[in-house]
């Protein structure tokens, strides 16, 4: 078992993605509504190696030693990766020793630092993210650390796209009610037409997060904001991961998070602890068996609960 590798998951934008995790859980500089591994536990924007350099690279020379290569390595996780300082030295140490490509799941906020920007310039796509593009409604859906602010968030995209050569896909998850208003929603087209991405990918709430009375966005309110906008490079990817599709997904994951949650209803934290799973993995494994309605989920008091459909 890896400590700071997981996976393969099955992503619907990366295939088969190997997922290398570079700050402990829930250090961010968001606390997202929607956020599947739940509440921001550290919200900073401070840099520093959370995550030892040694401690991961080695993990990833191991793999590849060991293992077929994965379609890409992907940082994510459940916090943000660009916090870690050496993310540019692990990324430069992914690309000297493999030919997969690599992929960065970022929320964007700290590429006002030229530093960041710059360690990143060896990544194959970078995924950030931008919700909001006005400022009350950043507040509502990301609920930032307090120094952030839209202006310093966007022009540190549009300096990125104006520095690095490879794909962007812009990342925005709609939360209705939250950042749906017009005005939020012509201003972040405004805002693409500075950063210029090469795919914006619109996605709504997968299952329920961090915080209650927040729901997804139908299909047709997607649709509606597609037409809004009136983009060509306007995506929705808003749909559970086609198993079928999927070569990593693995039955016996799929069984043991079943008999768990069969035995008693667990939340998200309870299964990584049982079952010793990434919790970015069994959210690929949950995205799927509420899809096929064969679990469900329940809000109580501890957290949100898994139960098996009855
Ligand atoms: S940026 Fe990502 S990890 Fe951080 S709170 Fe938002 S969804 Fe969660």
């Amino acid at each position: 078992m890896y400590k700071y590798l997981f996976g393969p998951v099955p992503s619907r934008r990366l295939g088969m993605s190997l997922g290398i995790d570079l700050v402990p859980h829930k250090v961010c500089s968001l606390n997202c509504v929607y956020c599947e591994c739940g509440r921001t536990t550290k919200l900073t924007t401070e840099r520093k190696e959370y995550i030892p350099y040694d401690g991961v690279t080695g993990e990833i020379a191991h793999y590849l030693k060991h293992n077929p290569s994965p379609d890409y390595f992907t940082f994510s996780g459940s916090g943000e990766p660009t916090l870690n300082s050496r993310i540019g030295d692990v990324l430069h140490f992914v690309k000297a020793n493999s030919k997969v490509p690599v992929a960065v799941l970022t929320n964007g906020t700290l590429f006002y630092d030229k530093n960041v920007r710059a360690e990143l310039l060896e990544a194959d796509v970078v995924l950030p993210s931008l919700d909001a593009a006005e400022e009350l409604a950043f507040r509502k859906v990301n609920r930032p650390w307090r120094k952030l602010d839209i202006p310093g968030y966007i022009k540190g995209l549009v300096d990125f796209r104006n520095e690095y050569k490879g794909q962007i896909w812009l990342e925005v998850l709609i939360i209705p009610g939250l950042n749906d208003t017009e005005e939020n929603l012509w201003a972040l087209k405004e805002a693409f037409l500075k950063i210029r991405p090469d795919e914006i990918q619109l996605n709504t709430l997968d299952r329920p997060g961090t915080v209650e009375n927040i729901r997804a966005s139908t299909r047709k309110e997607l649709q509606d904001i597609v037409n809004l906008w009136n983009l060509p490079q306007v995506k929705i990817i808003a749909a559970a991961p086609d198993r079928k599709k999927i070569v990593a997904y693995r039955d016996d994951m799929e069984s043991a998070i079943l008999e768990t949650i069969k035995r008693r209803p667990c939340t998200l934290e309870d299964l990584h602890k049982i079952l010793g799973l990434h919790i970015n993995e069994i959210n690929k494994y949950l995205d799927v068996l509420e899809d096929e309605k064969k679990i469900v989920s329940v809000r109580e008091k501890r957290g949100l609960f898994y139960k098996i459909k009855s």
